[in-house]
């Protein structure tokens, strides 16, 4: 049996209960065969991949917190420091009712690779809880944010660990957390990104997952001749995410046709209506029947059905493994083009491997959506200068980071053989970096 297999089977058996690890770890080993078939002498003798399938640690903690008819409840919280090879661990803060440690390893796992390819010095890390901030009131969220912090900040600073949002986490959790480090910690440091932009946060943060992706998906199509000009666009998600590659997608001449939330989703022919759709989701915390009611030319329906409608470009922005074989097989028969990954993990391995076999362009997410990460590590930079950079200038590196990280994965392709086959080139460079960086700083 070869390495790659060797070390496969040992994540399957000690971490069964957890598929989508599972999930994760198999889709990069098994695209960096290249390399490591390579290196396989100088990889086994130093536990190359032994050791970056291990976490550096994983905290796991109670978080007991009061509602507002005085009844406590207990959550758990969780943070996986996974490698700090390039750089202190950063990555996101899942507030959600399906958190648990199998999920955030294999955000964390995700990370490490992501992380390296903005090319920044940034390491690996995801933490979260499986507290729903769905339909509490802002004191109770904040008494959850406060108790999670409590325990949280024994194990995070501004060189060691930056958490930044993710699902449930947005700008107001992320203000209750930074308030709770600095009172016990007392110091006012770049802990957390995502920050308001009167504490430290960064202009274009908010905006940079979504536009990233839209920099990076116009980036390969204008590598093959074309352009987002004219396309039809189906994205999934109202959030974070969603909400601003719809945007960009329109700015860059794209034509949006959906968007969905977890309970339903719309189609709107005529294109959504941004404002629309932020006041429904960031203003009003509202279902997505409020868009509906709001617009005539829009369409409700419960569920999920937004890669039934016909379009060129697929950009799936809500959650993990919501885009299955099913899914892929109708987007390939209405004739899509490109789909590129605004979520972590949307898409499942035999949908991606389908996709791929029918030369569709497949962007992952660890390339596609890396323009989040980047502009937090850009917060981070800007908190060290004691300097606020003005919109354009973190929109302009945005775009710059997003292009080099598409002429990196597909010269890693290229290089292996595997022109066009960005899942292989984005997994490769990104783990090249890392590799070599943990074989210079010895067995640790
Ligand atoms: P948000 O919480 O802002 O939005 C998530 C969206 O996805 C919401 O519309 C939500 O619906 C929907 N959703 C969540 N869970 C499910 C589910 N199980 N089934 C169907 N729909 C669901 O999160 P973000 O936009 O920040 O994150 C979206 C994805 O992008 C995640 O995978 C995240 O890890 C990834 N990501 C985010 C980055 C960021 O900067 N925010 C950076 C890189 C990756 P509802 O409104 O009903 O909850």
């Amino acid at each position: 049996m070869g390495y790659v297999d060797e070390v496969l089977e040992q994540v399957k058996v000690k971490n069964a209960a957890e598929p989508e690890f599972i999930q994760a770890v198999t889709e990069v080993l098994n695209s960096i065969r290249p390399v490591v078939d390579a290196n396989e002498e100088k990889y086994r003798k130093e536990a190359i991949l032994e050791r970056i399938v291990e976490p550096d640690r994983q905290i796991k903690f109670r978080v007991p917190w009061v509602d507002d008819k005085g009844q406590a409840h207990v959550n758990i919280g969780y943070r996986v420091q996974y490698n700090n090879a390039i750089g202190p661990y950063k990555g996101g803060l899942r507030l959600h009712p399906s958190v648990y440690l199998g999920i955030i390893k294999f955000l964390g796992f995700e990370q490490i690779f992501k992380n390296s390819l903005t090319g920044l010095p940034i390491g690996g890390g995801k933490g979260g809880s499986d507290f729903d901030p769905k339909g509490k009131s802002d004191r109770e969220v904040m008494a959850f944010c406060q108790s999670f912090m409590s325990e949280l900040y024994k194990y995070i600073g501004a060189d060691e660990d930056v958490p930044a949002g993710d699902i449930g986490t947005g700008a107001r959790e992320i203000g209750y957390m930074f308030g709770m480090y600095k009172k016990l910690n007392g110091t006012y440091e770049g802990v957390l990104t995502g920050k308001g932009l009167s504490y430290g946060g960064s202009l274009a943060r908010t905006e940079a997952t979504g536009y990233g992706l839209l920099y990076i998906t116009d980036a390969l199509l204008k590598d093959h001749g074309d352009s987002l000009n004219g396309k039809t666009i189906v994205v999934s998600g109202a959030g974070n995410v969603a909400i601003y590659a719809i945007q960009k997608a329109q700015q860059l001449g794209g034509k949006v046709v959906t968007c969905s939330d977890s309970t339903g989703w719309i189609y709107d022919p005529e294109g959504i209506d941004v404002a629309l759709l932020k006041e429904v989701k960031e203003v009003k915390r509202a279902r997505l029947t409020e868009y509906a009611a709001a617009r005539k030319s829009a369409e409700y329906h419960e569920g999920k059905g937004v890669w039934t409608i016909k379009c060129d470009v697929a950009l799936p922005c809500a959650t993990q493994n919501e885009l299955d074989i099913d899914d892929a097989k109708t987007l390939v028969s209405n004739g899509v083009k490109v789909v590129a990954e605004g979520a972590n993990m949307p898409t499942t391995l035999e949908a991606t491997e389908y996709l791929q076999k029918n030369n569709i362009f497949f962007l992952p997410g660890k390339a596609s959506n890396a323009g989040g990460v980047a502009t937090s590590a850009l917060e981070m930079s800007q908190n060290s200068e004691r300097l606020s950079w003005t919109f354009e200038e973190v929109d302009g590196k945005l775009k710059g980071i997003m292009e080099n990280i598409y002429k990196n994965i597909s010269e890693a392709a290229k290089k292996y053989g595997r022109e066009g086959d960005y899942v292989c080139g984005a997994n490769i460079a990104g783990f090249e970096k890392v590799a070599e960086a943990m074989l210079a700083q010895g067995i640790c």
